[in-house]
C-alpha cells in the first residue's frame, strides 16, 4: 500500500504532540525531528525535506500556535498544508490547443507506464470530453510496441496510426498528424520510445518529435515505485527536452512516497495525473491536497466520491432504491451492487480513502481477500434464477445444494444469506428516513 511507512510515521509524531495541552519549544523540534526522518525514510529529496522542515518549524514555533487549544491538531494542519504546497498545492488541467487537434506527447523511460496511460487517457477524454484521439505508434525499437499499443487502442475503442518498425518515427509522426488531420481528430496521442535510462540519441529524437508535432502537453510518465530515481529522471528530461507536466504511475503500489513528495519541487512541473493500476480505469486527476490528506491518513473523501460518480450508473441506482424500498431487493440486485464496488478497485484502497480509516486497527487485520468477494459471487452464482429473485426460497436442502455447487462449507453460505437479510432491512430501513435502522441493527 503506497505511503504505508509514511503515514505511520507521521501519526507517530503527531500522537506525542496530540496528548500535550500545551506544546513547549522542545516538543516542537522533537515532532520535527520525527517529520524528518519520516520524510527521509519515504526517500523524498534531502533538499525538498530541509526547505519542508524549516518552513513548518517556523509556522509551528508562531506564538499562536503554542498558546492553541489544540496545539498538536494546529502542527498537523501546518504540516498537511505545507504537504500541499510542496505538491503543488491545486491540481492543474491539461493544457487544450485553441484549433484541434490537441496534441499530447508522451515520454518517459522504457517500463514507466507510457502506452498503458495513453490507453488511460484516451479512456478519459473519451468520457470527460466525449473525445475522439487518434493514437500514434512512434516506438519503433521494441517490436512489441506497436502492437501493445493496438491492443490498448481496441480497449478504448481508439485508432492506432502505425507504419510498422521499419519507418523512422519522425515520418510516423508527419504522417500520423496528416491522417488526424484529414479525420478531424480533436487529440493526437503519441506514444514515444523509452530506454531504460536517458540517452542522447533518445532525447534528440523527441526532440524532433516535438518539433514536427508542437505538442500542447509534453506528459513525462514516470514510474512512483522507482522513488528518488523517478525524481532524477524527470529532471533530466524536463531539462533536454521541457515537459510541461507529468504522470505518476504504479501508486497502486508499495511506493513510499518519495517521488510523489520531491517531484514537483525538483522539476517546477505539476503532477498532472496518477496512475493506479493496470486497468485502463486506473488513472486519477492529481489532487496535491487530497494526496496530502491521503499521506497523513485523513482519507480521501473527494477522490472516493469522484470514482462512486464515475461508476454510478444513475438509471441502475434509481432501480436499486425503488427495489430496497419496496423490500424486493434480491440476490441479482447484490451482483450489481457488487460490480459497481468492485469497479471502484480493491476494496482496502477505497476503505482507506475514508477519513479515519488509513490507519484504523480493525482495517490493519481486516483480511480483505478479493477471493472473498469471489467466493461471494460463487455462492450466488449456484442459487437457480428463481432463488436468486426470492431469497425466502433459500431452505435448508437448497443452502445444502448451493453450498455443494460453489464449492463453500454451508455455514459460509448461511452466514451470508444470513448478512444480506440483514443488510436489506437496514437498507430498507434508511430509505425510509429511519437512521435508527442502524442501531437496532447492530443492536439486535
Ligand atoms: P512503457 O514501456 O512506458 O510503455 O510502459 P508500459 O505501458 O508497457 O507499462 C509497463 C508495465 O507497467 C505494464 O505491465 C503495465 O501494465 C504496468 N503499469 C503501467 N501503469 C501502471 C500503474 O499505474 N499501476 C500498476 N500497478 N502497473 C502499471
Amino acid at each position: 500500500m503506497a505511503f504505508e511507512g509514511l503515514t505511520d510515521r507521521l501519526q507517530k509524531a503527531f500522537k506525542s504532540l496530540s496528548r500535550k495541552g500545551k506544546v513547549s519549544e522542545s516538543d516542537v523540534r522533537d515532532a520535527m525531528r520525527e517529520i524528518r526522518l519520516a520524510l527521509l525514510e519515504a526517500d523524498v529529496n534531502f533538499d525538498v525535506v530541509k526547505d519542508f522542515v524549516k518552513s513548518v518549524r517556523e509556522k509551528a514555533l508562531g506564538a499562536e500556535v503554542l498558546d492553541g487549544i489544540n496545539p498538536g491538531q494546529q502542527i498537523v494542519k501546518i504540516v498537511n498544508d505545507e504537504l500541499t504546497k510542496t505538491m503543488g498545492e491545486a491540481a492543474v488541467p491539461l493544457n487544450k490547443s485553441a484549433k484541434v487537434p490537441t496534441v499530447i506527447m508522451m515520454a518517459g523511460l522504457q517500463g514507466a507506464g507510457k502506452t498503458t496511460t495513453v490507453g488511460k487517457l484516451t479512456k478519459y477524454l473519451e468520457e470527460t470530453e466525449k473525445a475522439r484521439p487518434l493514437l500514434i505508434a512512434a516506438d519503433v525499437y521494441r517490436p512489441a510496441a506497436i502492437k501493445q499499443l493496438q491492443v490498448v487502442g481496441e480497449q478504448v475503442g481508439a485508432p492506432v496510426f502505425e507504419m510498422g518498425t521499419d519507418t523512422n518515427p519522425r515520418e510516423i509522426v508527419r504522417q500520423g498528424m496528416a491522417q488526424a488531420a484529414a479525420n478531424h481528430n480533436d487529440y493526437v496521442l503519441i506514444d514515444t520510445a523509452g530506454r531504460l535510462q536517458i540517452d542522447e540519441k533518445l532525447m534528440q529524437e523527441l526532440s524532433d518529435i516535438k518539433d514536427i508535432a508542437h505538442p500542447d502537453e509534453i506528459l513525462l510518465v514516470v514510474d512512483a515505485m522507482t522513488g528518488q530515481a523517478a525524481v532524477d529522471v524527470a529532471k533530466g528530461f524536463n531539462e533536454q527536452l521541457g515537459v510541461t507536466g507529468i504522470v505518476l504511475t504504479k501508486l497502486d503500489g508499495d511506493t513510499r512516497g518519495g517521488a510523489a513528495l520531491s517531484i514537483r519541487a525538483v522539476t517546477g512541473k505539476p503532477i498532472k495525473f496518477t496512475g493506479q493500476g493496470e486497468k485502463m480505469d486506473a488513472l486519477d486527476v492529481f489532487y496535491p491536497d487530497r494526496m496530502a490528506n491521503r499521506i497523513l491518513g485523513m482519507g480521501d473523501i473527494l477522490t472516493l466520491v469522484d470514482k462512486a460518480q464515475k461508476n454510478f450508473d444513475e438509471k441502475q441506482a434509481q432501480e436499486l432504491t425503488e427495489k430496497i424500498q419496496a423490500n424486493s431487493f434480491d440476490f441479482n440486485d447484490f451482483l450489481v451492487q457488487m460490480d459497481q464496488m468492485e469497479k471502484m478497485g480493491p476494496l482496502e484502497d477505497v476503505m482507506k480513502m475514508i477519513p479515519g480509516m488509513a490507519n484504523n486497527p480493525a482495517l490493519k487485520n481486516m483480511n480483505m481477500d478479493p477471493k472473498d468477494l469471489a467466493h461471494m459471487r460463487a455462492v450466488v452464482y449456484s442459487m437457480t434464477p428463481k432463488e436468486r429473485a426470492n431469497p425466502d426460497l433459500l431452505n435448508p436442502s437448497r443452502r445444502r445444494r448451493i453450498a455443494a455447487g460453489s464449492g463453500r462449507p454451508v455455514q459460509e453460505v448461511n452466514r451470508m444469506i444470513k448478512q444480506f437479510d440483514m443488510s436489506k432491512k437496514l437498507m430498507n430501513q434508511m430509505s425510509k428516513g429511519n437512521m435508527n435502522g442502524m442501531d437496532s441493527m447492530l443492536g439486535g
